[in-house]
């Protein structure tokens, strides 16, 4: 175990770094890995980001993007630089196995490991914590890490700003989220001073569709969504077809989910999408409503109480039918 006095020394010399975050990583995972990446080098550090897998484009134009080592694409070079660091950075994730293959190197690997995280319960393979359940991002998180407890607001230059004001913005479904707190929102106030443009940041994450996104969306909303009013839950699921048709890529899907939340009385939704070798969960709840026992208890998942996912071999339509035949469960809870 270290402590942040160790840490603190360890950090005064250069060192060989790497930062990884969750695979298919979102808005928060690679604002996060590139806000902290943007910092280090500042130090002089030698630092690689390497994420387990790729991620969409919309995320593509961070400042620091262009250093980011895809593990599946560059299997040697990776396991290298893991092997060889002195510290890994663990980013938005709470368990090795949410890096995929590379949870096995990060594992053996000696480097001390710094979690750094917002998800409940982490498993043990870290030295040093900072872990709140509590933020609405890990971007928040990352701030907080460098300003208070390495004492360098001043090295949240533009970069870094505008890195971590994505995380935020993009975890807190744009500030909506009730751990939207005062305190997120001063934070944001600070990276927007050290440079972070804020609707400049919203064009690139959000008004960058393509236009078959926009029609799949479509399809979604008007041929997909079931809503079943007995438990005020919504369920949109998608075929392998239909992703193909509209040439969809993973990070396309991202927010669908929410539409069905957005319905007047619903409670709990989920967006059911077949992929090549397994169908993948999106599961969104409001209040008291536990979306991540959902996906922990019947769907190989986890996540937050009111954002999970989960995962599953079994095909798309007995995913469906599994998933209304747990609504009984919840009732109470969902027509509360
Ligand atoms: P999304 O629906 O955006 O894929 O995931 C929402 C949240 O659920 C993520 O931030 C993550 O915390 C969690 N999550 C998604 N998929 C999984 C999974 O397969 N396993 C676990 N443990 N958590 C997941
Ligand atoms: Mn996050």
């Amino acid at each position: 175990m270290l402590d942040i006095a160790s840490l603190t020394e360890l950090l005064a010399q250069p060192q060989k770094i790497v930062i990884t975050t969750h695979h298919k990583p979102d808005g928060d995972a690679m604002g996060s890995s590139l806000g902290l990446y943007n910092y280090l080098i500042q130090l002089g550090h030698h630092v690689k980001v390497i994420t387990p897998t790729d991620y969409p484009d919309y995320l593509s134009w961070m400042p620091g993007n262009e250093t980011v080592i895809i593990y599946t694409d560059n299997l040697a070079e990776a396991a290298t630089l893991i092997a060889e660091a002195k510290i890994i950075f663990c980013i938005d994730f709470n368990a090795l196995g949410r890096i995929n293959d590379m949870g096995a190197l990060v594992g053996k690997s000696e480097a001390f490991k710094i979690l750094i995280d917002h998800h409940l319960e982490p498993e043990d393979f870290d030295d040093y914590r900072y872990w709140d359940i509590k933020a609405c991002a890990t971007a928040q998180l990352i701030y907080k890490f460098i300003a208070e407890e390495l004492g360098h607001k001043e090295l949240i230059n533009k970069e870094v700003a505008t890195c971590l004001y994505t995380g935020i913005m993009t975890d807190s479904a744009s500030f909506s989220l009730p751990n939207t707190t005062s305190e997120v929102h001063r934070i944001t106030a600070d990276l927007m001073d050290a440079g972070a443009v804020n609707w400049q940041i919203n064009d690139l994450v959000y008004n960058n569709s393509s236009e078959n996104r926009l029609r799949f969306l479509g399809i979604c909303l008007s041929q997909r969504l079931e809503v079943l009013y007995e438990y005020n839950t919504a369920i949109i699921a998608v075929s392998k077809q239909d992703l193909e048709k509209y040439e969809i890529t993973t990070g396309e899907t991202e927010g669908i989910v929410n539409y069905a939340l957005s319905i007047a009385g619903i409670r709990l939704a989920a967006f059911i999408v077949e992929r090549a070798n397994e169908v993948k969960l999106s599961v969104r709840s409001r209040g008291e409503i536990p979306a991540n026992d959902i996906c922990k208890k019947y769907f190989n998942g986890g996540g937050h109480r009111n954002a999970s996912g989960g995962i599953s071999t079994d095909s798309l339509e007995q995913v469906v039918n599994k998933f209304k035949s747990i609504l009984p469960e919840y009732k109470t809870l969902l027509i509360k």
